[in-house]
């Protein structure tokens, strides 16, 4: 059984280009670029609640990072640096290998230096802290959606939660849905480029990244931006083929664990946006519009324009 130290040299110690101290010192030493501000986020992932205890761990190190890299995506942040606070119930050295290996895999894909943490014995509890960039006042937000705004979704919300009804046996899908599900359950890829080329071209007013659920993500930007929404089920991605229209439909508005952007963004910005999805090979669903703030603060509208039901806005912890 490797020592603490030997422990956090051997899996998390990699190379730091990005930090003037990276790991092996009582602090990392950073230094940020002049004329931008930290955006700075931390995510906890507990065993049995945010994953199954016997998930594969290279998923697992990739999937606790990707979903912070998530938040700074929402932000227009370009992510630089990670901590990882842990505990582990043991040193067991195949898992820690394929664990550590899943998450450097993820921070140089994504450009992060892992420049420190803290490693405890416990229960397994992950908790990734990161930071990036954004040019002083330049940050996307969830507070500046205005009335009149198109309402913009990346990629395929619900496949995620399809991928996990489908490990919990409440679905059936065909091998190659079951691959696509899995995949972006287990293997999210945040929306870091995307969220970027919002920012740095002035496309989005505001964004937010979907881990609580698309209906449920788009309240709380719908809340600190003090409007409406009025979402276009027609104009949602289609739903996948061969599985029930209610659960897809359902995994789609309300599934957790997606990491797609939902943004919202002025109609003059069409052709742009539809220029970016086409560059960056990612569907862009212009899905619903910004209205004046309602009684009931977001409406979902069918084809022939009528209300329709919505039944549980997503997932919530305490609920
Ligand atoms: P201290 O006791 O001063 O808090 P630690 O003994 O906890 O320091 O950690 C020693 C060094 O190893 C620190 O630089 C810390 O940031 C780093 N470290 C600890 N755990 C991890 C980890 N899981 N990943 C990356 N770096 C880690
Ligand atoms: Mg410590």
């Amino acid at each position: 059984m490797p020592s603490e130290f030997e422990l956090i040299r051997r899996y998390f110690a990699g190379p730091t280009p990005q930090a003037v101290l990276g790991p092996g010192d009582d602090c990392a030493l950073l230094a940020p670029t002049a004329g931008c501000e930290l955006a700075i986020s931390t995510d906890m992932l507990v065993a049995g609640t945010h994953f199954l205890a016997d998930t594969d761990p290279c998923q697992l190190g990739w999937k606790a990072l990707a979903v912070n890299l998530s938040d700074l995506a929402a932000m227009g942040a370009v992510p630089r640096w990670a901590l990882l606070a842990c505990s582990l119930p043991d040193a067991r050295p195949a898992w820690l290998e394929s664990f550590s290996q899943g998450l450097h895999r993820c921070a140089s894909r994504y450009g992060v230096d892992l420049v420190g943490g803290d490693t405890t014995r416990g229960p397994l509890n992950l908790c990734l802290t990161v930071l990036g960039e954004v040019p002083a006042g330049a940050a996307l937000r969830r507070d500046r959606a205005v009335a009149g705004d198109d309402l913009w979704v990346s990629g395929q919300p619900g496949l995620a939660a399809l991928g996990l009804a489908q490990l919990q046996g409440q679905v059936g899908l065909s091998e190659v849905l079951s691959m696509r599900c899995l995949a972006a359950l287990q293997q999210p890829l945040p929306r870091v480029e995307l969220g970027l080329e919002l920012r740095r071209r002035l496309l989005a007013h505001a964004a937010i990244d979907v881990s609580d659920g698309l209906l449920a993500d788009l309240g709380h930007v719908l809340e600190r931006s003090g409007v409406g929404a009025e979402v276009f089920a027609a104009q949602l991605p289609s739903l996948p083929a061969g599985v029930d229209p209610g659960l897809a439909r359902a995994c789609q508005l309300t599934g957790g664990d997606d990491y797609e952007l939902v943004f919202s963004a002025s109609p003059d910005k069409r052709c742009e946006l539809a220029a970016l999805a086409a560059e960056l090979d990612l569907p862009l669903w212009r899905c619903g519009r910004i209205v004046a703030a309602s009684a009931d603060r977001l409406t979902l509208l069918d084809e022939m324009g009528q209300a329709l039901a919505i039944n549980g806005k997503g997932f919530d912890h305490f609920g």
